[in-house]
């Protein structure tokens, strides 16, 4: 008798550990893997068009993706955990484009970035495909033509959020992507005469 209460004691002692255990292990995996995993995303850019340009400009220092951790664009595949989709995407190129995607490792995230790579934007056309989306699991639309590079970076933070809430099963699991579109920043206009009205 006493032996099974000491035995059930002993499995209840167990139990609980097991489950502290589970929620330390969950707490670090949230605030400390999938942090750090947040930080250190690698883009893979493909970029066509324009918007590639404005792409570029997200890279150097007025906006510096650094500060984001993002800054390690790398042009092989199997380094990179983010696909950017900036520009138009003929027909001909897109057998490409999703063999890049095949090669990158999971697990993954797709941006597409402005109007053509989510709709084809004016190029209504056979050539051109009328939204990646058709072909990819596109987790992020970025809008604009080009956006502008505060709003890539609002592109490259919905990632990131979705990093930081354990959104980091295989695209396969996670199906046609999160389909998530970013806001524009609200641009704050300054009149140039500030200074003189400080003064
Ligand atoms: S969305 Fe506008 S800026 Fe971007 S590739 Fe198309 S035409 Fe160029």
């Amino acid at each position: 008798m006493g032996l099974a209460t000491s035995e059930s004691a002993f499995t209840r002692g167990t139990e609980y550990s097991l489950s502290r255990l589970d929620t330390f292990t969950d707490l670090f995996k949230k605030y400390g893997i999938n942090w750090a995993r947040k930080y250190s995303l690698w883009p893979m850019p493909f970029g066509t068009a324009c918007c590639g340009i404005e792409l570029m400009a997200v890279g150097a220092s007025r906006y510096d993706i650094g500060r984001f951790g993002a800054e390690a664009m790398r042009f092989t595949p199997r380094q990179c955990d983010l696909l950017i989709v900036a520009g138009r995407v003929a027909i001909k190129m897109l057998p490409v484009l999703q063999r890049i995607y095949k090669q990158m490792s999971e697990p993954k995230w797709v941006i597409s970035m402005g109007a053509c790579a989510s709709t084809g934007g004016v190029f209504d056309t056979y050539a051109v495909v009328q939204g990646i989306d058709q072909f990819l699991p596109v987790d992020v639309y970025i809008p604009g033509c080009p956006p502008r590079p505060e709003t890539i970076l609002e592109g490259l933070m919905a990632i990131q959020r979705i990093v930081e809430n354990d959104g980091v099963k295989s695209s396969a699991e996670r199906g046609r992507g999160l389909g998530m579109v970013v806001d524009a920043p609200v641009q704050v206009a300054v009149p140039l005469n500030v200074e003189k009205s400080v003064n």
